[in-house]
């Protein structure tokens, strides 16, 4: 009886596998057409100065626009890209339509030219020997200021294999853009290697800002942090501020920058341009709570 339930199981497990193999082949057969056809849009997030809510950036969030499924948000794609390498040639659509769209928005006025455009990096691109060429590219064909890009990495990215990391993170800051520690607090970085990182920014993970006010150990870490990211001249911004009790709680304790909901939800481009007039008017008319 046991043989027989062991054999069920193995033959359950390894129609599971198939299906998981089957449905990996069918994401990457689907995803070589997205990438032909161009199927993906970018969202924008923006960031904004928790001393005068001015927008200092906007963060792009990539999403593909599916002919049958519709929008499929980045972790449901984002992984078998990286896996199957594809990740690269999506990561360069990123970059520059990234670069050309906020670059227009500057050109037009709509954004002040110190606007930063934050892009996100996955592991593969960041190991890309010829990242800091693809970056140069970039910058010549969209005519963005280099010190208007930021790279978003995450942490658990840098330390796979820290001193390659900080090699490439010196190519990279040699062209002038910017680089942010993405969902800090969320690998396993020591402390030692974040001062050997040349970075300028780094992001609080959402998950300790969420249950601000009621988590004290949550209150401790991020202040914490933004202690120490002073310290080290680094610039400090918390991710999924929802709450005005979170905000409240930043602006005590000097964090820089804030993104989330309580601002702005990631928007259309469109959206966009009617958060930028709005968030003019609040500002002129100081109406944000503060
Ligand atoms: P991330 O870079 O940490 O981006 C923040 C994520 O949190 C976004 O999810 C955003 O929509 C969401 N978010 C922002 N504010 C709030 C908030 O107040 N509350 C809550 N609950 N969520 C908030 P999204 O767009 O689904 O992106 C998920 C992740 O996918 C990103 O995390 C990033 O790691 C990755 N990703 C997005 N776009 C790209 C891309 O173009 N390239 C690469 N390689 N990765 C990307
Ligand atoms: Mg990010
Ligand atoms: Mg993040
Ligand atoms: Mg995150």
């Amino acid at each position: 009886r046991a043989k027989e339930l062991g054999r069920n199981n193995y033959q359950f497990f390894s129609e599971d596998m198939n299906h998981s193999i089957l449905e990996h082949l069918a994401l990457e057969k689907e995803l070589k057409e997205a990438i032909q056809r161009e199927q993906f849009t970018l969202m924008f997030q923006p960031k904004i100065s928790l001393f005068d809510y001015h927008i200092t950036g906007v963060e792009t969030l990539i999403r593909w626009q599916h002919p049958d499924k519709g929008l499929i948000p980045p972790d449901s794609f984002i992984p078998v890209a990286e896996e199957t390498g594809q990740i690269l040639e999506i990561g360069d659509w990123v970059l520059e339509q990234s670069c050309r769209q906020i670059s227009s928005l500057i050109r037009d006025g709509v954004l002040s030219a110190s606007t930063k455009v934050a892009v996100n990096l996955s592991a593969k691109q960041f190991t890309d020997p010829d990242l800091a060429d693809r970056i140069r590219n970039v910058i010549d064909i969209s005519q963005i200021p280099p010190q208007c890009l930021e790279l978003e990495i995450t942490e658990s990215t840098l330390m796979d294999d820290v001193e390659t990391a900080i090699h490439i993170m010196q190519e990279v800051k040699k062209t002038g853009v910017s680089i942010a520690i993405d969902d800090f607090g969320t690998g396993y970085s020591s402390l030692a290697y974040i001062k050997r990182f040349p970075i300028d920014v780094l992001k609080v993970d959402r998950s300790f800002v969420m249950d601000i006010p009621q988590d004290q150990n949550d209150m401790a870490i991020t202040a914490a942090v933004i202690a120490m990211a002073h310290k080290l001249s680094l610039e400090v911004v918390a991710e999924g501020v929802e709450t005005e009790e979170q905000l409240h709680f930043l602006r005590r304790n000097n964090c820089d920058e804030g993104q989330g909901y309580l601002f702005s939800r990631p928007l259309s481009l469109g959206q966009l341009h009617q958060f930028l007039r709005e968030n003019e008017h609040k500002r002129q008319a100081n109406n944000y709570q503060i």
